[in-house]
């Protein structure tokens, strides 16, 4: 390998490291998202029905989905606060994923292309079946 490429696998793999280790300093993540939301009640008469209607809340929610069907839970707005970031944790772990894969990928073509040369140079080429008959025909001749 040629020293540009060790130097440069170097900084890659000081990258990676650096992505690892923001990883593993995220908390709690979470799935999902939190929807605030503002409802009538059925009372009749009540300001919610009036024109214009007055809607009751905010009214926090967090919905996910588990087997393709939506489950949802109220929140208290403390909660909602908590589930916001849980949620953005996991955003966050996705960006840090994504971006693990890129420096991975480049690190990757160096490795691969210094696993190349180190091949002993007998199974660099397999010979092809056409070569082996431009022999017998070469030899004919
Ligand atoms: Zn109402």
């Amino acid at each position: 390998m040629r020293v540009t490429e060790q130097r440069r696998l170097a900084a890659l793999e000081a990258e990676l490291a650096r992505l690892k280790a923001e990883i593993a300093s995220v908390g709690l993540v979470s799935p999902g998202s939190v929807v605030r939301r503002f409802m009538p009640c059925g009372k009749p008469g009540c300001r919610c029905q009036g024109d214009p209607p007055q809607l009751h809340g905010p009214y926090w929610q967090w919905s996910h989905k588990v087997d393709g069907k939506t489950i949802t839970r109220r929140l208290t707005p403390d909660q909602a606060g908590l589930y916001q970031q849980w949620i953005a944790n996991r955003r966050r772990i996705d960006q840090l994923l994504a971006r693990m894969e890129q420096v991975s990928s480049q690190a990757a073509e160096i490795l691969l292309r210094d696993a190349e040369a180190a091949r002993p140079r007998r199974f660099r080429r397999p010979p092809e079946p056409s070569s082996s008959a431009s022999i017998i025909s070469g030899g004919s001749n």
